[in-house]
């Protein structure tokens, strides 16, 4: 009972509902398309189970099929782990370097920050994926990173079975002519007599197994590589962000301060082991964490809440230097910005030369933020924000940037 208990989480079945929303309906018919075909192909025409070869083929499709799920539904139903309703530091002469919540009406911990998604602040916020309806954050950044590597992984056994099969059975019945390729599905293959001849609707089959699966080994291959660089510096995605504006900010200011990031304990190894441990549960509690010698527990906190202040008076400004349309993945903006598409459910905003933006966030190739208005929209309480290619945009000098930022507040200096 106590294994069942350990296997199954009761006290999360109410997270079931998680599952009611296109990202985990498309991801898990993802997955079971690719297994299932994977399966069928190898049992009836590549690699039937009387073999020993077979055998060990048929069981690591099985393992995949396994692993991969049990690291998703951890993903989704394990969750981020929450900073309790109404939090307040021990301490409370700490409130002075944490910024409050006001929808959880209590103080941010440090490295959390409040999903509009989860309507919750959520420990260690990465960012909120849609693919497991849920945020990825403390607790389940070890099993979210597993998925993204376990996945290609199976993807890549599955493709190699799906263009295996179609050789293997094709290979007598295809003939090509000068400008034609011919198969002949009835002729009769004399090697072996699989259970089920190999129909055009299990060629169908396969073929569209294939392209889901080299389709998800490329786009969840390259996620994973963007999570383990973030890991391996013990980073979130938002915190890349927030270094960022803090040397932009030591920059402008000349102050002379030296960021340095809190929780990079150094070492890579040091770095992996906070987030994959033997559990599968992280080291920490998600409110207090290990810091770099140079720091203390409220360093990143404090230079949010500067970051904060400063944004008041400056926002990175942009300047819009090619038209975007708005478009989800734009064509004709670079292979990477079609490809890195942030994955959220947050709008794009279109583009048009000339238009000023203030960023707040971004990756390598989009950005998030405000397009500046006209002082009637603004009056009327109108508000564009979203996301937008990078390149469409380029950093605007400080000193160039006359207008006031988006809030009216104005510049000073
Ligand atoms: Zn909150
Ligand atoms: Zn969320």
């Amino acid at each position: 009972m106590s294994m069942l208990s350990a296997i199954v989480r009761f006290e999360n079945l109410h997270e079931l509902r998680r599952l009611c929303h296109w990202g985990p309906i498309i991801a898990l018919s993802v997955v079971g398309v690719c297994s299932t075909v994977a399966i069928l192909d190898s049992i009836i025409w590549f690699w039937p189970l009387d073999s020993t070869g077979g055998s060990v083929n048929f069981i690591m499709l099985i393992n995949w099929t396994v692993l991969i799920l049990y690291n998703y539904f951890n993903a989704m139903f394990v969750g981020p782990g929450y900073i309790p309703l109404g939090w307040k530091p021990e301490n409370p002469q700490d409130t002075l370097y944490l910024q409050f919540c006001r929808v959880c009406r209590g103080y941010k911990a440090p490295r959390s920050h409040h999903c509009r998604k989860c309507n919750r602040c959520v420990m260690k916020m990465d960012h909120h994926c849609p693919w497991i309806n849920n945020c990825c954050g403390h607790l389940n950044h070890a099993y979210f990173t597993s998925f993204l590597l376990l996945a290609p992984l199976g993807c890549i056994h599955a493709a190699f079975i799906f263009v295996m099969t179609m050789y293997t059975q094709l290979y007598d019945r295809i003939s090509f002519g000068w400008s034609s390729v011919k198969i002949d599905m009835s002729a009769i293959r004399r090697s072996h007599h699989p259970i089920m001849p190999f129909s055009i609707s299990a060629f169908a089959a396969t073929l569209f197994a294939l392209g889901l699966a080299l389709g998800t080994t490329i786009a969840v291959g390259m996620l994973f590589f963007i999570q383990m660089k973030v890991i391996l510096r013990n980073k979130t995605s938002i915190e890349v962000w927030i270094e960022e504006k803090a040397r932009d900010r030591i920059q402008y200011y000349q102050t002379g301060e030296e960021f340095i990031f809190p929780y990079d304990l150094g070492g890579r190894w040091e770095n992996f082991k906070q987030v994959f441990t033997w559990s599968g549960v992280p080291e920490g509690d998600g409110i207090e964490w290990p810091v770099h010698e140079k720091c203390h527990q409220h360093t990143l906190t404090i230079e949010q809440l500067k970051q904060k202040a400063d944004k008041r008076v400056r926002s990175v400004q942009y300047r819009v230097i090619e038209d975007y349309n708005g478009a989800c993945c734009p064509v004709g903006k670079g292979f990477r910005t079609f490809i890195r598409t942030p994955c959220t459910e947050e709008p794009r905003i279109p583009l048009t030369r000339g238009e000023t933006i203030f960023a707040t966030r971004g990756t390598k190739w989009w950005m998030y933020g405000d397009k500046v208005l006209e002082e009637e929209q603004t009056q009327a309480g109108g508000r564009i924000r979203g996301w937008f290619p990078r390149r469409c945009v380029e950093k605007c000098l400080y000193d160039s940037a006359n207008s006031p930022p988006a809030d009216g507040a104005k510049k000073d200096n």
